[in-house]
């Protein structure tokens, strides 16, 4: 099929197509965002395949499954999907379960081992925590999860720890001297249960590597040529995992972009880049510099961000396409404001230039920040995915269901025998799973063995609490048994019928009851279509291979068969590698982006800054940034400033734009002289001035503050929290400099309004609530 590829071809550009038709050998792809670094990887592979290399002989790792089956899809059209699908593609997390499943016994696991969720791996840590008799305020499951993670991701074993007095060390100073203990105890537990966690996954991997040289020399001659994309993000246990495979052939070409390493925090390591080109002398260097997603505005304001970084590789990246329109820049009094903002924007947008939902993309920096946006959105009647946030796997009924599921493969996964065990409930209390735990531990056995040999055992539980757990035993042996002739579907059919799972959440009654009701069906249906899509493609459509997939699963994998157009919601970190022709950043505010946790170090703050840059170049068409000035975080009202990465965009390509409010009010300007709380002086930058004329004569909003006084103006600006109908009288406030004072009398309207206020030492006052700051107390 040589004239497809050949038009394909012709559809790159030189260096683009220089690196696809480097067939052979180690090289490295450096290059902007937007530059196409997917895209050659994706034809590159194409290439090689029409180069005669077996499709087999072939491994690409990708960020998301999403991205394999969409990189899958378009090789196929060129090659052939018969071909394609042969290919290894997907996660590290993925690939490599399917590996390790295949050679589970070397490591002494069995191959139908679990996978354990974030939400696994929390509870198990949470009830060793438990044992061990510790403060779980000072030992926090998910913090020594994420120690416990970073441990992995270096190749820090459990034997490691204990000989290296620094970690140790570390965590004494952290008042968490037990941590290597129940690090140990994880470790063991979840090979007892027969269950990795995430980390497990790339540890494992690495320990099949290093201990079975047979086995890496399997791989290694099976897996001749390795594409790596996102290679930035990469830990040192990834690393690690490409570089012994591809140790044989050198076959191995990675791409990524420096500025875009946005996963230090979860253990990436940008020193993989610098690395690379010390592991492989030879290696071949490409840049892209091109980029082909956005317009000169969007190119040009993201590198004149991203330039403040000091560590960075050396690169241009630039753009052939239109100018386009400037960034447009918002403030907004609320974050409830900001996602009035955001909606009515989008449905202009929509209506103006014909646009559908999916060409918009709403990004935060936390996923806390889209319920406001999500309010907004729903007033507006505007649909809408959230990616990220409790996937539908996590669901507690989904969990539940799943359980069983999991339980009846490998009966030893006692994270799920414990969520089902007592649910739908049968009489079996805590206190008997406690009696049980105890017995597993005493006798070293699982809890499900030892309730199938509970006559034989001391175990003090009474006669009913005897039947009752025999019972729920014969009822998960059943399924074992079914399991044996019926494929996945019928089994989870069965479980669900038998369990009366579903009864007991009819039983609710109340829409969620209702909800969860349908996502069970929901999740029936899923199965149902993982049988249809394995059968037609002649893969194993068995009961494990379909939890593999789900306990694996990324945000982006579980939306298949939802058509309704809708605007995406995501953080920014699973915004990768994406693009929209409409973004809107949204919570553009110092201690939110960059975060509070960050501004600590320079390379922290760098990393919000990569963020930030990540951020801004998904925007095809247009970009806008919006901040507030006041915003409901932990339950409090706090206020805010703009963000530093605001003042670093170069002001030429901003445009500072008013919101548009429900009802524009024609005085929202008056008369600087009845400010009498306002600082004296503020001086306006040139262009701004000419805009804040503008607007005054429009009359058509508020004023945004011009760069590079963002924050002299904010002070000004960011006293106009409390507007309208948050002070009554009779309320007791708080005011920067006056201090406490209750409020005796109010007058005026909307931006007029004003309050008098006794202080207790500075005396009555009356204040223009717009600019007052109070805060009730
Ligand atoms: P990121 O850094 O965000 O991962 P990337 O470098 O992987 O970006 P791609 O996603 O591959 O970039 O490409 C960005 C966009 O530019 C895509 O829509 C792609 O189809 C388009 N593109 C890339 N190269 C070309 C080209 N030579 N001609 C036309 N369009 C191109
Ligand atoms: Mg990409």
């Amino acid at each position: 099929n040589l004239y497809s590829l050949n038009t394909y071809l012709e559809q790159l550009n030189e260096p683009q197509r220089a690196a696809v038709l480097q067939k052979d050998g180690p090289m490295i792809i450096i290059a902007g965002a937007g530059s196409g670094k997917t895209r050659v990887l994706t034809f590159r592979i194409a290439y090689l395949m029409e180069q005669g290399v077996d499709s087999f002989n072939i491994l690409a790792l990708t960020f998301t499954n999403k991205a394999a089956r969409e990189m899958k899809e378009r090789i196929g059209k060129v090659v052939g999907y018969s071909e394609a699908k042969n290919l290894w593609m997907g996660t590290f997390h993925s690939v490599f379960a399917r590996i390790l499943r295949a050679k589970a016994d070397k490591l002494g696991y069995p191959s139908n081992f679990t996978i354990y969720d974030t939400q696994d791996s929390v509870r198990l840590i949470t009830s060793i925590i438990k044992e061990m008799n510790l403060d779980k305020d000072r030992y926090k499951p998910k913090q020594i999860l994420s120690r416990i993670s970073s441990f992995k991701n270096s190749l820090i074993t459990v034997r490691a720890y204990f000989n290296n007095s620094d970690l140790q060390e570390a965590d004494l100073m952290a008042s968490r001297p037990k941590t290597g203990d129940i690090y140990k105890e994880y470790v063991e537990r979840c090979f007892k249960y027969g269950a990795m966690d995430f980390d497990d996954l790339l540890l494992r991997t690495n320990e099949l590597l290093a201990r079975f040289p047979d086995v890496l020399a399997k791989y290694q001659d099976r897996f001749r040529y390795i594409l790596v994309d996102e290679y930035q993000d990469t830990n040192h246990s990834q690393y690690l995992i490409v570089r012994a495979l591809a140790d044989r052939f050198q076959n191995i070409c990675v791409v990524g972009d420096d500025s875009q390493s946005i996963y230090a925090f979860r253990g990436a390591n940008i020193q993989n880049i610098l690395n690379f080109q010390k592991d492989y002398p030879d290696v071949k260097t490409f840049k892209l510099e091109q980029n082909y997603r956005s317009t000169k505005n969007i190119v040009n304001a993201a590198n004149s961000v991203i330039a403040k970084n000091k560590t960075r590789l050396d690169k241009e990246v630039w753009t052939a396409n239109d100018d386009g329109g400037s960034i447009k820049v918002m403030r907004t009094i609320s974050d409830g404001e900001e996602g009035r903002f955001v909606a009515q924007s989008i449905f202009d947008n929509k209506m103006n230039n014909q646009l559908t939902n999916e060409e918009f993309a709403i990004l935060y920096r936390t996923n806390a920040q889209s319920r406001a946006i999500e309010d907004a959105l729903r007033k507006k009647d505007i649909k809408y995915k959230i990616y990220g946030g409790i996937s539908f796997y996590q669901r507690k009924e989904i969990k539940d269901l799943l359980s069983y599921l999991r339980l009846l493969i490998n009966p030893n996964d006692e994270e799920a025998l414990k969520r089902v065990i007592n649910y739908p409930a049968r009489g079996i209390g805590q206190t008997t799973i406690d009696k049980l735990t105890i017995a597993a531990n005493h006798y070293k056995k699982s809890i499900f063995e030892v309730i199938q040999t509970l006559p034989l055992l001391d175990v003090n539980v009474n006669a009913s609490t005897k039947t009752k757990l025999e019972n729920f035993a014969n009822m998960i042996q059943r399924f074992q048994i079914e399991a044996q002739t019926k494929n996945a579907f019928e089994v989870a059919d069965l479980v669900v019928k038998q369990t009366q799972l579903v009864k007991d959440l009819q039983k609710d009654g109340t829409p969620e009851g209702v909800s969860k009701v349908e996502n069970v069906q929901e999740l029936l249906n899923g199965i149902k279509d993982f049988i249809t899509d394995k059968i037609e493609t002649g893969e194993d459509a068995s009961l494990p291979i379909f939890l593999e997939d789900v306990a694996l699963a990324t945000d982006f994998d579980s939306d298949k068969k939802d058509e309704t157009p809708r605007v995406s919601l995501m953080t920014i970190h699973l915004a990768k590698g994406l693009e929209f022709p409409y973004v809107y950043i949204v919570g553009l505010e110092e201690n939110l982006f960059p975060s509070a946790m960050s501004m600590n170090t320079r390379s922290e703050l760098e990393e919000e800054r990569r963020l930030f840059y990540v951020a801004l170049t998904r925007a095809e068409k247009q970009a806008y940034l919006t901040y507030a000035q006041t915003r409901y975080r932990w339950g409090k009202l706090t206020d805010g400033e703009p963000s530093r990465f605001l003042e670093e965009i170069d002001d030429q390509y901003l445009e500072y734009i008013a919101p548009k409010l429900p009802e524009p009010s024609a005085n929202r300007f008056i008369d600087a002289s009845l400010f009498e709380d306002a600082p004296k002086k503020i001086r306006f930058q040139k262009p701004i001035q000419k805009k804040r004329k503008e607007f005054l004569s429009n009359k058509s909003g508020d004023l945004i503050p011009p760069k590079g006084k963002m924050k002299k103006v904010s002070e000004v600006s960011s006293k106009t929290n409390l507007f309208d109908g948050e002070v009554v009288v009779g309320n007791i406030v708080e005011h920067n400099r006056f201090g406490k004072g209750e409020v005796i009398a109010l007058e005026g309207k909307g931006p007029n309004k004003k309050a008098e206020i006794q202080f207790a030492t500075a005396g009555k006052k009356k204040l223009l609530l717009q600019f007052a700051k109070l805060k009730v107390i």
